[in-house]
């Protein structure tokens, strides 16, 4: 393996200096708690170190945009997308971290899937669109139903297994 392998474990103590502003603590995923505003971190395991590094990167983007709850599912989409161009175009090269648009479309797609499933009509298997109270509401038969996989739970593809 070349060097890019080699774990870059300087990347969390550069982060902590020069974003001092924000709480960096170990846990057992990547998230970013503006509550606490924290940014929390898994041990690197066995994750790809790259993909540890830029997935990092993408929690800090969360905190500098101080992105907290969203509400509709496609505000979800929007502030994962915001974290990944931050993340890419400005710290990743900061911290000469390679940019892996391949793990990130991955990343991205994840949620567009979570979100695709959500939207189905259960009678018309169309999608429908989401309402103000978050239900959903079929453009065809009139179905309005609650999607009911909790919010975050199969978004975190990237976690340490
Ligand atoms: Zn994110
Ligand atoms: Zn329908």
């Amino acid at each position: 393996m070349d060097a890019t392998n080699t774990p870059k474990i300087n990347l969390i103590n550069n982060l902590r200096q020069d974003f001092s502003q924000f709480q960096f603590e170990l846990s057992d995923n990547f998230h970013w708690s503006n509550s606490k505003n924290t940014v929390f971190y898994p041990e690197i395991g066995s994750l790809d170190n790259n993909f540890y590094n830029l997935s990092l990167l993408h929690e800090l983007a969360h905190a500098i945009l101080v992105h907290s709850n969203y509400n509709l599912d496609i505000d979800l989409l929007k502030i994962e997308t915001e974290a990944w161009d931050l993340a890419s175009k400005v710290l990743a090269p900061k911290y000469s971290i390679d940019i892996e648009d391949n793990f990130i479309q991955d990343n991205l797609d994840t949620y567009r899937d979570w979100m695709h499933h959500r939207s189905l009509c259960p009678n018309c298997n169309i999608n429908g669109f989401q309402q103000s109270d978050l239900r959903y509401k079929c453009p065809s038969c009139g179905e309005i139903w609650q999607p009911n996989e909790a919010k975050f739970t199969m978004l975190r593809r990237y976690n340490k297994k």
